[in-house]
């Protein structure tokens, strides 16, 4: 039963990275964001309301992301662990994070942080947006999801830190190499897969 967050700056490669743990793992890996471009997509209610916010590389409002959250871990699947991808991104997911997991008497077994530096994200962005045109993967909207990453997002990982969950990793370098990165700083800290 592993319960794993993945945290880190846009372009950092989380998404990536959550794939090939799930996998380790055999957790699901859930990403708010696959959710709600996926609601898009559908053009759901939940997608309509999210797409603005998204578009604008801004976060979709708290409310919203906490109830998706705690429908979906409340799935079948993830009862036998989770690795979340994206979330809590402030300090109110936080802390609905923290209750929906004392709901069900459970807790957080690490936090993996993927470091990656600012140029180096904003160039895979703009790589990204080529590769999958992801709408909000302009580079005024990517500086503009950087600088809210900083703002509410980057604070949190002290949070983390002081529970002594976080597991820092560098994200620099070949995909698997960072897997295995990963793999071994979890396993120093007795998280197996
Ligand atoms: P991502 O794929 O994780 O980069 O997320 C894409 C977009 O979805 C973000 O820029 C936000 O607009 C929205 N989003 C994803 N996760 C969250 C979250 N935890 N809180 C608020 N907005 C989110």
């Amino acid at each position: 039963m592993t319960r794993l967050l993945i945290i880190g700056p846009p372009g950092a490669g989380k998404g990536t990275q959550s794939a090939k743990l799930a996998e380790a793992f055999k957790i699901p890996a859930i990403s708010t964001g696959d959710i709600f471009r996926e609601n898009v997509k559908n053009e759901t209610e939940l997608g309509q309301q999210a797409k603005a916010f998204m578009d604008r590389g801004e976060y979709v409002p708290d409310s919203l992301t906490n109830d998706l959250v705690r429908d979906r871990l409340a799935w079948a699947d993830a009862a036998a662990g989770f690795l979340l991808d994206g979330y809590p991104r402030t300090a109110d997911q936080v802390e609905e994070l923290d209750r929906i997991l004392t709901d069900q008497g459970e807790s957080l077994d690490a936090v993996v942080l993927l470091i990656a530096d600012t140029d180096e994200v904003v160039r895979r962005l703009l790589n990204r947006a080529i590769e999958q045109g992801r709408t909000d993967d302009t580079e005024d909207v990517i500086r503009h999801r950087l600088d809210i990453y900083a703002d509410q997002t980057a604070p949190l990982i002290e949070v983390f830190s002081n529970r002594q969950l976080v597991v820092e990793v560098d994200g620099l370098g070949a995909v698997q190499e960072v897997t295995a990165r990963i793999l071994e700083a979890l396993a120093s800290r007795g998280i197996e897969a």
